[in-house]
């Protein structure tokens, strides 16, 4: 904890740690290469149907928001040009 959060450093009562390795989603190796690939492919893409969600970058919260951003974006250029 102290060395993960130094300004807690003389501060912690005591640790209790879970590892709930079940519970969190476990990619094989190469997962992130293969989504980032997708991405890249993404931006070239020009469909009124398109992708988004956390399973695009890492499933967090941040990772729906901007991938949800960047399709909205692609739509809306799709829409604008046609
Ligand atoms: C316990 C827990 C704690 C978390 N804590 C954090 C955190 O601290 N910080 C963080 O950044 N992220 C956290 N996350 C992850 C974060 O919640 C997700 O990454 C984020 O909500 C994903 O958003 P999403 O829009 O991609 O998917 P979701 O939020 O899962 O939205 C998908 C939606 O699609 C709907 N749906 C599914 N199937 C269908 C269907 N067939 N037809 C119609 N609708 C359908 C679902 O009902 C849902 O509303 C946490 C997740 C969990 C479970």
């Amino acid at each position: 904890m102290e060395r993960t959060f130094p300004e807690c450093r003389g501060k912690v009562l005591f640790v209790h740690l879970v590892r709930w390795n079940i519970g969190i989603a476990q990619f094989p190796p190469g997962r992130l290469r293969e989504m980032t690939a997708l991405r890249k492919q993404l931006e070239g893409w020009r469909e009124l149907f398109d992708l988004c969600g956390d399973y695009l970058d890492g499933l967090s919260s941040e990772g729906a928001l901007r991938t949800g951003e960047e399709a909205a974006e692609r739509v809306t250029n799709h829409l604008v040009r046609r």
